[in-house]
């Protein structure tokens, strides 16, 4: 057991000085619009729109009702191909719609979908992809779209880990015919709670709105069988704020990958994912490979380093394949998925976030590079 009292998490949310907060509650408070669209509501959607820079953007309670909604909208059914290596609720969208999720191996470079084998898993009841921008790296998006292209098939991307990604041409946000973003807690942009779906254009927001609030489209009308899905004033409101501080905390993160590629460079078995570039990518999470020639396995340097306090995340183990809801399928046969299967086993997230000190990186690294060294 550790000494030191102090646990280092893998995350820890991001939150803005107390005090700056209050005079978004009082606002609140005065007008006395909870929810359903309020001002707040309408000023995230706008200031979310210009940050991130897309057009049309429909805020949600939480990214997986957001995942759920954009299914819905799109009216999809039968088969999805998408990634096991992710988190569950990625695949759980897939079922809260009736969906068979068909799984397909990742790259072994992007740890995301790999599209050289989205074409074989392809059925004439397949309608869909959806695959996961893994750690906020961008999917291989020209090549999914040429797929769905020929296929006639839509592309919902799971951008939960991609807020503030970019490519050369903008948004990684844009592609596909609609991306999911979480502001759980957890995330790189937090507002507790909360997700947003990116539309193409505003009659697919508007047909969003609606599902996400009952299928109301006036006092009298119901025209689907919509879901709650709105966000609170609170929530918008805290995003606001959050705002302020998002570039801020996107440049420590940018810092921290930097030492933690410095510290980790040269220690025999450990492999950090190729660097990013600074200026589109948002650092989102800090994963290691650990390598066959490093001295102990990925589970007895995960238990090490809890035993000190530091608490990584296998970060996607087990594969989403694995559980049970999923086991069954054809498409979860780890034969089907080799390249997820050694990911999920080598794979080691460190803490990565705003507050984490060059003394806490320091102290993370050496325990690392000391296993090698005994
Ligand atoms: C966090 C996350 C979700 C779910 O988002 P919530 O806002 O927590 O509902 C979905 N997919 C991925 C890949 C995630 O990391």
């Amino acid at each position: 057991m550790s000494t030191d009292p102090e646990q280092i998490y893998v995350t820890q949310p991001y939150l803005p000085p107390l005090d700056e907060f209050i005079p978004y509650l009082e606002k609140i408070w005065e007008s006395k619009q909870l929810t359903n669209n309020g001002p707040f509501h309408q000023q995230l959607e706008q200031a979310l729109g210009e940050y991130l820079g897309v057009e049309h953007i429909a805020l949600f309670t939480n990214g997986t009702i957001a995942l759920i909604t954009a299914l819905q909208s799109l009216r999809i059914t039968g088969e999805v191909i998408t990634t096991p290596y992710s988190f569950v609720a990625t695949s759980h969208s897939l079922l809260w719609n009736g969906i068979k999720p068909v799984f397909v191996d990742i790259d072994r470079d992007t740890l995301n979908l790999d599209p050289a084998r989205i074409e074989a898993a392809i059925t004439p009841q397949t309608t869909a992809i959806m695959p996961v921008h893994c750690y906020g790296r961008p999917c291989d998006v020209e090549a999914i779209q040429a797929i769905a292209d020929n296929y006639n098939l839509k592309v919902i991307y799971d951008a939960a880990h991609a807020f503030g990604v970019r490519d050369a041409g903008g948004s990684i946000l844009r592609h596909g015919d609609l991306s999911v973003l979480s502001f759980h807690a957890t995330k790189v942009f937090n507002t507790f709670e909360g997700g947003a779906i990116v539309c193409p254009d505003a009659k697919t927001k508007t047909r969003i709105d609606h599902l996400k609030n009952f299928g109301h489209v006036s006092e009298v009308a119901v025209v689907a069988p919509g879901i709650n899905g709105k966000m609170s004033e609170f929530n918008a409101a805290l995003g606001m704020l959050q705002l302020k501080y998002i570039d801020q905390a996107l440049a420590r993160r940018r810092e921290i990958d930097a030492v933690y590629r410095k510290r980790l460079e040269g220690v025999a078995g450990i492999q950090c994912m190729p660097a990013e570039r600074g200026d589109i990518s948002n650092f989102a999470y800090f994963p290691i490979l650990v390598e066959a020639d490093y001295p102990i396995s990925r589970d007895d340097l995960h238990q090490k380093l809890k035993d000190n306090g530091i608490h990584p995340r296998r970060y996607f183990y087990p594969l989403i394949s694995d559980f049970s809801m999923y086991r069954g399928l054809p498409s979860a046969h780890p034969d089907n998925l080799p390249v997820a299967v050694e990911a999920a086993e080598k794979i080691l997230c460190l803490p990565i976030y705003p507050n984490l000190d060059d003394r806490q990186i320091d102290t993370i690294t050496r325990l690392i590079a000391a296993q090698s060294c005994i």
